[in-house]
């Protein structure tokens, strides 16, 4: 494959003969599939793409509608009961409602969500939910209008809040919203977002920084912390820790606002990573399986698929990318590399 965009190294590595399913060699499963199905997005957030730039994948090198969706079922094969669309900005695949179809109609069924920037939702929601997505997340750092230019570098906040109204009002519940702070951009104001989600229905969960923007901007330095985060709500709500048990692989520490019954969330994935819980797995939409959003390495099923490549032996090739998970992403460790791939070229 020449001409990528994203010069990740390619690698192979095979599990032991007879592996069942998608373990690693520390003992943890995947059944969590995120599905990047297109790196294009309509906004340019900052802790995401650069101000402009960013080269698009080319059509050619992307899976196809027939292409992804028999990869999602070899997944599925092994054990995946979570698929979980994303991007770039998945609604900006123009097949995606016939992709949830196609999806929704493995066996056995997965449960399917996706993360969206929510511009569009309006439209799509009542066909991907008739289409058979089951849940979805919508991304919004603000609710100042000001601030949401200024940190997605575009004027659509209107066009997120349609996006989440119509989210609920297709059943697609619980509508979740993620948020990321900013220093200096909206950190200040973490407590009126949670308000306003509050005041909807909606589930916020705050997540760290992670070093995974195309610019490689990231600075330990000016990150909001997880803990930062909760002495913001602090300062404004009673929040109540759930009982960690609760918790299983997800990665959210969850707080009971003001008594209940709204919770909000905080991933701290920098600060307090999750790995030797995480069940995850990903697809790029140029067909590359990364067992991790920080990988270095991953494995290509574009190149195998195209040259005639069983089911079979595109379940070994998925299996040995799994097979050599590292421990932990390593963030804030002296030999922490951040990956090629931007997190809207991995799929977030
Ligand atoms: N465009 C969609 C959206 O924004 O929801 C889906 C793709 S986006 C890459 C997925 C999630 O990753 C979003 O919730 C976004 O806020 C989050 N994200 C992007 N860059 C991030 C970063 N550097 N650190 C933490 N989260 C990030
Ligand atoms: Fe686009 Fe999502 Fe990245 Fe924002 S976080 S630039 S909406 S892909």
């Amino acid at each position: 494959m020449t001409g990528l965009p994203f010069p990740s190294v390619r690698g192979e590595s095979r599990a032991p003969e007879g592996t069942v399913g998608l373990p690693d060699q520390l003992g943890r499963v995947a059944r969590d599939l995120r599905v990047s199905v297109t790196d294009r997005c309509n906004l340019r957030c900052r802790y995401c793409m650069p101000a402009e730039g960013l080269p698009w994948l080319a059509k050619p090198e992307m899976l196809t509608d027939d292409e992804l969706v028999r990869v999602i079922g070899v997944f599925v094969g092994l054990g995946i009961t979570q698929i979980r669309l994303t991007g770039g900005e998945p609604l900006l695949r123009r097949s995606l409602v016939d992709v949830v179809r196609r999806v929704a109609a493995l066996e056995p069924r997965p449960r399917i969500a996706m993360t969206t920037n929510g511009i569009g939702l309006d439209r799509l929601a009542q066909p991907l939910a008739d289409a058979g997505l089951d849940r979805v997340n919508v991304s919004l750092d603000t609710i100042d209008p000001q601030e949401f230019a200024d940190l997605t570098r575009r004027d659509r906040l209107h066009d997120v809040e349609l996006g989440l109204k119509a989210a609920a009002a297709a059943g697609l519940a619980p509508v979740k919203v993620n948020a990321v702070a900013m220093r200096g951009i909206n950190d200040h104001s973490v407590g009126d977002l949670l308000q306003w989600c509050l005041d909807r229905g909606y589930e916020l969960r705050f997540i760290e920084q992670m070093p995974l923007d195309a610019q490689h901007g990231w600075d330990a330095s000016t990150m909001i912390s997880a803990e930062e985060i909760r002495e913001r709500l602090g300062e404004r709500f009673e929040l109540t820790p759930l009982p960690a048990a609760d918790r299983g692989s997800a990665p959210a520490e969850r707080f009971l606002v003001d008594g209940g019954p709204f919770t909000v969330g905080i991933i701290a994935s920098v600060s307090a990573p999750f790995c030797a819980a995480c069940d995850r797995t990903r697809l790029t939409a140029d067909g590359q399986v990364r067992n991790c959003l920080f990988s270095q390495r991953e494995t290509d099923l574009l190149g195998p698929l195209r040259a005639g490549a069983t089911d079979e032996e595109l379940a070994a090739l998925i299996q040995g990318e799994m097979w050599r998970k590292a421990p932990g992403h390593g963030i804030g460790t002296a030999d922490f590399v951040q990956p090629d791939r931007p997190m809207s070229a991995i799929g977030g």
